[in-house]
C-alpha cells in the first residue's frame, strides 16, 4: 500500500486556507444523522468530542478513567505555546513552525507544523473564551514564559497546573454537550478492538471495566485519542494507567504505526531513588527558565558530595560547572530536551553525579531569587542590600511562579529546594511517534482517525516543550472538526450501524479469547513482573543512547519475555467483574509487542536525530548526527502478524520552507 499524505498543492502558508475552502462539508441538519466514536477525553479527545456534538454530530465518548478530569492530561504542567507574540519579542507563525521542525530535528512533516503554528493562537482565544484562568500579568494582560529549543516568550500557562486548567476547559464544553444528549459518555469503558466493516472503521469492542460487561458499539468514523505509549519503559512520567492498547489495537487492524522509536527522555525529572518505584516524577521545563543547572567541576567534590561530605552550597561558583551555558551559550539552560538529556547523561557518565546513585545533577533557584528579590526591592523602595530581605521578597516571587512545584519536590524528596538546589536526571516522558495519519489526521485505515499523543504527527524526531497541549487541542477543536467533515461527507444516508454485523460478532469473541485466556493461565508471576522486566530492556538498551548490539539483543530478549509472558503470566479474578490485574495483563502484552517494534525502528535508522541518540552516529562533540540523505522519512509500520514481520513503508519529507542543516543550539 503505497502511502498518500494528502498534503494540499500550493504555499506553504495557504495550504490550510485554500484546504477548508474547498473540502466536503456536512449540512447541519445532515450531522444529526452520523455517529462518531471518540476513544479517549484527555486534551484531545475531550476538545475533539465537544466541538464534534457542538457542530451537531453524535458522539460516543470512551475513557477508561472514572471522569474525563482524569486523564493524563491534567498532569501537564508548565503551559502551552502560540504565536501571539504578546512579549513583542518577534515572534510570528513562521519562527514558531520554524522551531518546531528545526526541534523535531528535521523529521516532521512541514505541512501539518505550519498549520498547527497557524491555529495556535485560536487556541488561547477558545480557552480564555471558555474561562481557563491563564496567568495573567498585574496589568491584567495574559503571561508568557519560555520553553526550551527558542528565543522567544511564547508559553502560555497556568501556574504549574496548565493541563489540569485546559482539560476542566474542555470538560466543561463536553459536560454542556452531555447535558444536551449530543455526547454520551462511557467512563470506565476500556476499548479492546477496532471494527471494520467493509474496509472503514464502523465500531468499536469496549469492556466495561466495573461490570466486565463486553459490549459493542458502532459509529460512521471512530476517532482515537488514546495518549502516548511511554509506560513501555514501565518508569516513565506519564499516568499509570496510560497505556497503547487503543493504538495498538488500530494498528493491528490496519493502522500503520509511524517511528515508534522516537520518545522523549525529560531532562528535569526527580531522580529514581530505587526499584521499588512504578512511577516518575517530572518537575517541569518552565523551572528552567529561572532554574540553572550545574554540576560540580571537579571530580573530588563530586563524590565528597555523593559520600555526604559536602554539600551543593559548599561550593563556590567558580567550583560549578554550568554545562548547559558553557556548551550551548546562546540557548543556555534552555536548550531542547533532548540537548539537554544528553548532557546530564555525559556529565554524569563522567562521574560528576551528584546523588548517591551518580545520576544526578542540580537545579538551583539561588541565583533567581537574588535577582527577583532585588527587583522587588526597588520596585517597593525597599532597602536592595539587606541579604535576608532580598531572600525573602525573591522567593515569594519564585513561589507564585512555581510554587506547587516546589511543593511537590519538597513532598517527594523531604528536602527544601528553596533553599537547596532540586536534584533532577532524565526519564522517559512523551512519544513522539504513533499512528500514523494523513493530513486529515485519518490513518491508514478508512474512518479511523488519530489526534494528539496517540498519532505521530507533528514533533518529529523530538518535542519541544508546550507544544503537545497545543498539538493536542489543535487537533481537537480546529482541525479534526474540519477533516472529519470531508470524510463523512458520503456517509448522511448510510443510517445507524448494526451491531448484529457478523464483523462485530467476530470481533468480539477475538477480545474474549484473549480475555479468557490470561483468566485461565495459571503462571506463576504477577503482570507487573514481566512489564518491569520490559522496562528494564527498554531503558538499557533503547533508552537515552542506543547502539546496534544493544539493539538486537533488546529485540531477541523482547520476544523471549512475550513468550515467557503468555506461559506464566497469573491473573487472579473473572472476567466478569472489576479486575484491574486482566486490564493490566491486556495492556502489557501491547506492550511486549511494541516494544519490539520500537527497538526494530531504533535498528534501521542509521542516524541519530532527536530524542533517537545512535552512539555509532554522533558529532565530535557528542550531538546527534542526521543522514539526511538516506533517513529523511517518516518511517511507518504495516503490521504482518508479529512485530518482528512488520514491513517499512517510507513517507519522504521534503522541507521547502526551512533549511535543512545539522542542528545547533550554540
Ligand atoms: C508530567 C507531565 C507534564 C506535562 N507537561 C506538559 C506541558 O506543560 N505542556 C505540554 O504541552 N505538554 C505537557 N505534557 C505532555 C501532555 O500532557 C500530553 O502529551 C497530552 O496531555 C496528551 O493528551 P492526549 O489527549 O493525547 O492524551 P491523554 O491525556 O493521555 O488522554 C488519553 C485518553 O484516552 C483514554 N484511553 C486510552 N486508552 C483507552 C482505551 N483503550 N479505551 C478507552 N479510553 C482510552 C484515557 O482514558 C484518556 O481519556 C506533559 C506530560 C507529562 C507526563
Amino acid at each position: 500500500m503505497a502511502l498518500d499524505s494528502k498534503i494540499p498543492a500550493g504555499p506553504i502558508s495557504d495550504k490550510w486556507t485554500d484546504y477548508k475552502d474547498h473540502i466536503n462539508l456536512v449540512n447541519p441538519a445532515n450531522k444529526r444523522n452520523i455517529d462518531i466514536i471518540v476513544v479517549g477525553t484527555g486534551l484531545a479527545g475531550g476538545s475533539a468530542a465537544a466541538t464534534l456534538a457542538e457542530l451537531g454530530y453524535n458522539v460516543k465518548a470512551f475513557c477508561f478513567q472514572d471522569s474525563p478530569r482524569r486523564a493524563h492530561s491534567i498532569a501537564a504542567q508548565g503551559g502551552i505555546n502560540a504565536a501571539k507574540n504578546y512579549q513583542g519579542d518577534g515572534d510570528s507563525t513562521f519562527r514558531l513552525f520554524y522551531d518546531t521542525v528545526k526541534g523535531g530535528d528535521y523529521r516532521a512533516r512541514e505541512a501539518n507544523v505550519h498549520r498547527l503554528a497557524e491555529v495556535s493562537a485560536n487556541i488561547i482565544d477558545q480557552c480564555v473564551a471558555q474561562g481557563v484562568p491563564l496567568a495573567r500579568e498585574y496589568g491584567g494582560l495574559l503571561d508568557n514564559r519560555s520553553f526550551g529549543g527558542t528565543l522567544v516568550s511564547r508559553t502560555f500557562y497556568a501556574a504549574g497546573q496548565t493541563g489540569q486548567q485546559l482539560l476542566l476547559g474542555a470538560y466543561s464544553a463536553m459536560n454542556r454537550q452531555i447535558g444536551r444528549g449530543k455526547i454520551k459518555m462511557h467512563n470506565r469503558h476500556e476499548m479492546l478492538d477496532l471494527v471494520i466493516v467493509n474496509g472503514k472503521a464502523r465500531g468499536i469492542i469496549a469492556r466495561n471495566l466495573v461490570t466486565g460487561e463486553i459490549e459493542r458499539h458502532s459509529a460512521h468514523a471512530v476517532v482515537i485519542a488514546s495518549g502516548g505509549y511511554g509506560n513501555v519503559f514501565f518508569l516513565s512520567t506519564n499516568a499509570m494507567g496510560s497505556n497503547a492498547t487503543a493504538a495498538w489495537k488500530i494498528h493491528k487492524k490496519g493502522a500503520f504505526f509511524a517511528n515508534p522509536c522516537y520518545t522523549q527522555i525529560h531532562p528535569t525529572c526527580i531522580p529514581v531513588s530505587g526499584d521499588h518505584q512504578s512511577k516518575l516524577t517530572l518537575m517541569s521545563e518552565s523551572l528552567r527558565n529561572d532554574g540553572r543547572i550545574w554540576v560540580p567541576k571537579s571530580l573530588e567534590d563530586a563524590k565528597a558530595i555523593r559520600e555526604g561530605k559536602k554539600k551543593a552550597s559548599d561550593l563556590k561558583e567558580e567550583e560549578r560547572d554550568y554545562y548547559l551555558e558553557r556548551r550551548y551559550p546562546s540557548f543556555g539552560n534552555l536548550v531542547p530536551r533532548d540537548v539537554a538529556s544528553r548532557a546530564a547523561k555525559e556529565r554524569c557518565d563522567a562521574g560528576y553525579g551528584v546523588n548517591k546513585t551518580g545520576e544526578a545533577v542540580y537545579l538551583d533557584f539561588a541565583a533567581a531569587i537574588v535577582r527577583y528579590g532585588k527587583e522587588q526591592a526597588l520596585i517597593q523602595h525597599l532597602d536592595g542590600n539587606d541579604d535576608v530581605l532580598v531572600k525573602k521578597l525573591g522567593k515569594e516571587v519564585i513561589k507564585n511562579k512555581y510554587g506547587n512545584l516546589f511543593q511537590m519536590y519538597y513532598k517527594i524528596v523531604d528536602e527544601n529546594p528553596y533553599e537547596t538546589p532540586m536534584m533532577i536526571y532524565p526519564a522517559v516522558h512523551y512519544t513522539m511517534g504513533g499512528t500514523w495519519v494523513d493530513y486529515n489526521l485519518m490513518t491508514t485505515i478508512p474512518g479511523c482517525f488519530s489526534i494528539g499523543e496517540s498519532n505521530f504527527s507533528d514533533h518529529g524526531a523530538n518535542r519541544l516543550g508546550a507544544s503537545a497541549l497545543m498539538q493536542g487541542l489543535a487537533d481537537g477543536y480546529f482541525v479534526l472538526p474540519y477533516t472529519i467533515g470531508d470524510y463523512l461527507a458520503p456517509d448522511i444516508k448510510t443510517g445507524a450501524i448494526s451491531t448484529e454485523l457478523p464483523e462485530f460478532v467476530a470481533a468480539e469473541k477475538n477480545v474474549r479469547d484473549q480475555l479468557n485466556k490470561f483468566i485461565n493461565n495459571n503462571g506463576t508471576h504477577s503482570v507487573d513482573h514481566f512489564h518491569k522486566k520490559l522496562g528494564k530492556i527498554m531503558w538499557d538498551k533503547v533508552g537515552m543512547a542506543r547502539n546496534a548490539k544493544g539493539l538486537n539483543e533488546a529485540i531477541e530478549e523482547i520476544a523471549v519475555l512475550r513468550e515467557e509472558f503468555y506461559r506464566d503470566v497469573k491473573v487472579p479474578g473473572s472476567i466478569d467483574s472489576f479486575n484491574q490485574e486482566l486490564e493490566k495483563a491486556m495492556r502489557v502484552a501491547d506492550f511486549l509487542e511494541l516494544g519490539e517494534l520500537f527497538a526494530k525502528d531504533a535498528l534501521h535508522r542509521n542516524e541519530s536525530c532527536g530524542g533517537h541518540f545512535r552512539e555509532e552516529y554522533q558529532t565530535d562533540e557528542g550531538e546527534a548526527l542526521r543522514d539526511d540523505e538516506n533517513f529523511a522519512y517518516v518511517a511507518a509500520w504495516e503490521y504482518k502478524g508479529k512485530p518482528s514481520e512488520a514491513i517499512l513503508h517510507k513517507e519522504a519529507l521534503v522541507f521547502d520552507n526551512v533549511k535543512l542543516v545539522q542542528r545547533s543550539y550554540k
